[in-house]
């Protein structure tokens, strides 16, 4: 969930990583914390806040170490205090440790240590693991992490110094991502995102689970827990620093939200063959046989990818005629899930790390699924665990707010249900047909676009309120919950997303003279249903927002303002509407003054449970 990064090599340490927690501050925020050795001896900083907090407190003490490492945390066990903060120490004090995810069993640990005489000074499960290192201990680090490590339950990716070896970075990883870059023989930066090794280096090694990785002046080496060597292959990263820059925008967020059109047609790029009408997804090239014969489909993720999976859902069963569900993945590994013969689970994660969905993913691949992820970051656990896949390839998401994300795993679904369809039911003509407009949407999310500087009158209008209704139909539904969880994330305004039909069962109670109600009321078959459910808002007083198709003027006369979308073939319509759901949610963010690529409280990845 936070970040981590450590350097060895023969610059000067400091600027390194400061700069390396910089790029992975959007994973975790409320703290951070830096050691170096120097002179034989460990100095730590940490402070409460953002990055620019700790670099306050660098001074001199930490310059000329060409060693260390830094973390910005996100806090599990334990509030943001300083004395939380990480690197956390050994009883000897030589031992400093970094820590991503969670030590279940640090209870017991915890007392075992205080059994031993070690008194605990943080609230952290981390210090546990810190002060274990050091009880093992006997002059060799790998040897005392690999120890630590075998006592261990829970999720780490760590990195460990010791005050008497400067020449050394212990790094190890169980269910918390761990990428070491290879700089040079004698120079690595070790990280739990490629974002803060790119500039330095394309050469990574990913560390699998239960992996240790020990870099020293000399060159690298990989084992097991148990020491066995373990042969790590030397890859290539795939994006650049300048896709990790601001390009001009105010937040990454807007970027990302103005960069979809692009992003979509990378995403598609040698993917659809209009003149045959086929889908072509080498990833899934592997299992193809056994995805045609497929009897089910099982969509999982978590926040917005779920929302793709509903829209996914639709899509499998109306082109592919496959009965298709979808589940939280939070929710599917905790109960004991049915996975009859022929069963394919499809994984939705942007960063291919959240905890919960590679866990339900584990679930089902033990229980004999098929198992494939969609997944944006390249080389990724999910990536790596299933069977096969479709990566996004819509470039790094840097906003904690998902946006072209998850318009690439609407796309990355259409495409599945494409492929699906054709396989079975659907004609080449019929296909080539869809795969032509699919084609087109990022020329209508460009002209969708334009509508940002409407969609901010309207949330300048609202920035005072703090209740908001989003309401959509069939496919537009997944889109009024992607819309209110939006708004939820970076403003803060409470909003709930609804079946329009739904409201009248119990919601509608909420709607009160001036509310907003955003209602997505496309020209699709459900279209004269909303209209009804338009009335019924307007009957109460609500003030509807409506989302609808370019030339209805119809709408004009129901609603309060009408944000018009191109119109394009219904399936594919989600791909459009959610544009000015974003930029409304963009807009009052930044109206009430809140951090729009850093909403309080959550981070970007979420590795924890
Ligand atoms: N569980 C650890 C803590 O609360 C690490 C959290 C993180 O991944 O940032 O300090």
């Amino acid at each position: 969930m936070c970040g981590i990064v450590a350097y060895l090599g023969r610059r000067e340490a400091t600027p390194i990583l400061t700069e390396g927690l910089k790029r992975l501050e959007y994973r975790g925020y409320d703290s951070s914390g830096l050691a170096v050795i120097r002179d034989g001896q460990l100095v730590i900083r940490r402070a409460v806040g953002r990055i620019s907090a700790l670099e306050a407190r660098l001074d001199d003490a930490v310059r000329g170490a060409t060693i260390g490492m830094a973390h910005t945390r996100w806090a599990t066990h334990g509030g943001p205090t300083e004395c939380n903060a990480h690197p956390h120490r050994d009883a000897s004090g030589k031992v400093a440790l970094v820590h991503n995810g969670i030590i279940e069993n640090y209870r017991v640990l915890r007392t075992f240590l205080e059994q031993e005489g070690l008194a605990l000074e943080s609230e952290t499960d981390t210090e546990v693991l810190a002060k274990l290192v050091g009880h093992f201990y006997t002059g060799d680090l790998a040897d005392a992490v690999r120890r630590a490590l075998r006592e261990v339950r829970g999720t780490f990716g760590i990195a460990v110094l010791h005050a008497d070896d400067p020449d050394q970075i212990v790094a190890a990883r169980r269910g918390s991502p761990l990428i070491v870059g290879v700089v040079g023989k004698d120079e690595y930066i070790i990280a739990s995102d490629a974002a803060a090794i790119v500039q330095h280096t394309p050469q990574v090694i990913y560390l699998a689970d239960n992996e240790v990785a020990v870099v020293t002046r000399t060159g690298f080496r990989t084992t097991n827990l148990d020491a066995a060597p373990v042969d790590k292959e030397v890859e290539e990263v795939e994006f650049t620093l300048e896709q990790l820059e601001l390009g001009g925008h105010q937040h990454f967020m807007s970027k990302e939200i103005f960069e979809q059109p692009e992003a979509l047609r990378t995403c598609m790029r040698g993917r659809i063959d209009l003149h045959e009408g086929r889908v072509v997804l080498g990833g899934l090239a592997g299992v193809m046989r056994e995805l045609v014969r497929c009897e089910r489909v099982l969509l999982t993720g978590c926040g917005t990818a779920w929302h793709a999976c509903l829209v996914g859902e639709y899509l499998i069963e109306d082109m592919a005629r496959i009965p298709c569900e979808v589940e939280y993945a939070s929710e599917f590994r905790y109960r004991n899930p049915l996975i009859l013969d022929r069963t394919v689970v499809i994984a939705i994660s942007q960063s291919g790390e959240t905890a919960d969905t590679l866990a339900a993913l584990r679930e089902a691949k033990d229980k004999g699924a098929l198992a494939l992820g969609v997944v944006n970051a390249v080389g990724s656990t999910i990536a790596r665990e299933t069977d096969a896949g479709v990566y996004l390839h819509v470039g790094p998401e840097i906003g904690v707010a998902s946006t072209k994300a998850f318009v690439g795993q609407v796309t990355v679904l259409s495409l599945i249900a494409a492929l699906l369809g054709r396989r079975r039911h659907m004609s080449p003509a019929a296909c080539s047909e869809y795969l032509t407009a699919l084609h087109n949407i990022p020329a209508a999310i460009e002209r969708a676009l334009e509508l940002s500087s409407q969609t901010r009158k309207i949330a300048a209008e609202f920035i005072d309120t703090n209740n908001w209704l989003y309401l959509g139909r069939g496919l537009q539904y997944p889109i009024a919950l992607e819309g209110a969880l939006k708004l939820k994330e970076i403003s803060y305004i409470h909003a709930e997303g609804l079946p329009a039909a739904e409201m009248k069962h119990g919601p509608i109670a909420l709607i009160s003279p001036g509310m907003p109600v955003v209602v997505i009321a496309v020209r699709d078959h459900l279209y004269d249903k909303v209209v009804s459910n338009i009335e019924e808002v307007r009957s109460r007083g609500g003030h509807v927002i409506a989302v609808a198709t370019a030339g209805d003027e119809q709408i004009r006369e129901l609603a309060e303002e009408v944000l018009y979308v191109p119109d394009v073939p219904e399936p594919l319509a989600p791909l459009v509407t959610v544009v000015p759901l974003q930029l409304l949610a963009y807009h009052a963010a930044v109206l009430r003054g809140c951090d729009v690529d850093k909403p309080r409280n959550l981070a970007k990845s979420v590795t924890v449970e």
